[in-house]
């Protein structure tokens, strides 16, 4: 499976999207259409979930660095994924993963090897909270290992089974997504020691993310899996993820949403919330300086 690979690389030029400064030089750095960037409404719910945790569990010193406001209804944004078919929200706890739906991940392609062995690559100098999060998730095994994880498994061995992959590169990722404070190791036996895996508050949280993914890496391969991958429990129905707007409960796409300037935040208010930085606090958007390096590095890993 090839699909989580593509967005990946994609999230790191659609970083741009939301650090609209200086989007000119960034088009001629990737040779990117502006269109491309704009108009792909389909890869936007999957950029706003991932903004979405990072805002709410990376540590940030003068809160989220890019705040969104959506104009339907002129507040700021805060996204929120539900089911499309009974629009509820959707948690970790109402979600079946079938984990065969992680079965034979196609072998390392080049990008794929370049990702995976420098998850820093997401964050140099990068304004959002985009890289951030996939930081934290490290890679595409980062990534099926949590996927599994939310399928139920907690075994060494069920994972490795599953994946297939060689035991010293499932160790390091689950050692990382410990690290992460993603996964907790429980030891379950003393002789010989055996640990399990559980998804921590903070690692459940990353539900709308990965099921996002997911749901473009399906869309965008439409070939090894079937809707029946994952339903929602709560009406039984085959997954699909819609991000909308928790304010005004319509969908966000990239022609109602902006980034939130200097300029434009004192125009209108909203309800405040845990992560919306009092008006007082210093520059909202301090990575302005970076502009010009954050150029450079995204064009890296190309
Ligand atoms: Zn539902
Ligand atoms: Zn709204």
């Amino acid at each position: 499976m090839k699909a989580i690979g593509d967005p990946w690389s994609f999230l790191i030029h659609q970083e741009a999207f939301f650090g609209v400064r200086r989007f000119d030089d960034f088009q001629r750095n990737l040779n990117i259409a502006r269109n491309t960037l704009t108009d792909r409404l389909d890869t936007y719910p999957y950029a706003l979930s991932l903004m979405k945790w990072g805002d709410e569990w990376l540590p940030h010193e003068n809160g989220p660095p890019v705040r969104l406001r959506h104009k339907t209804c002129n507040k700021l944004l805060h996204p929120s994924a539900i089911c499309e078919a009974c629009r509820r929200q959707v948690r970790a706890e109402d979600i079946s993963i079938n984990p065969l739906s992680a079965k034979d991940p196609a072998p390392e392609d080049g990008a794929q090897v370049r990702y995976s062995s420098r998850p820093e690559l997401y964050t140099g100098g990068r304004p959002t909270s985009v890289g951030g999060t996939l930081a934290a998730i490290g890679d595409r095994w980062g990534f099926f290992v949590l996927w599994l994880a939310f399928a139920g498994i907690t075994k060494f061995d069920h994972f490795h089974r599953i994946l297939g992959i060689a035991r010293t590169t499932l160790t390091a990722r689950l050692d990382r997504l410990v690290q992460q404070g993603l996964l907790d190791r429980l030891q379950y036996q003393d002789r010989p020691p055996r640990h399990d895996y559980h998804l921590t508050s903070k690692g459940k949280a990353l539900c709308p993310v990965l099921l996002t993914l997911f749901d473009w890496g399906k869309g965008g391969l439409g070939t090894e899996m079937t809707d029946a991958s994952v339903l929602h429990k709560s009406c039984g129905k085959p997954l699909r993820i819609l991000v909308i707007c928790e304010n005004c409960k319509e969908v966000a796409t990239p022609r109602d949403v902006e980034v939130v300037t200097e300029n434009t935040r004192r125009k209108f208010s909203s309800a405040p919330k845990q992560n919306i930085a009092p008006t007082s606090s210093p520059s909202p958007l301090p990575t302005r300086t970076k502009v010009g390096a954050r150029g450079k590095t995204m064009s890296e890993p190309r």
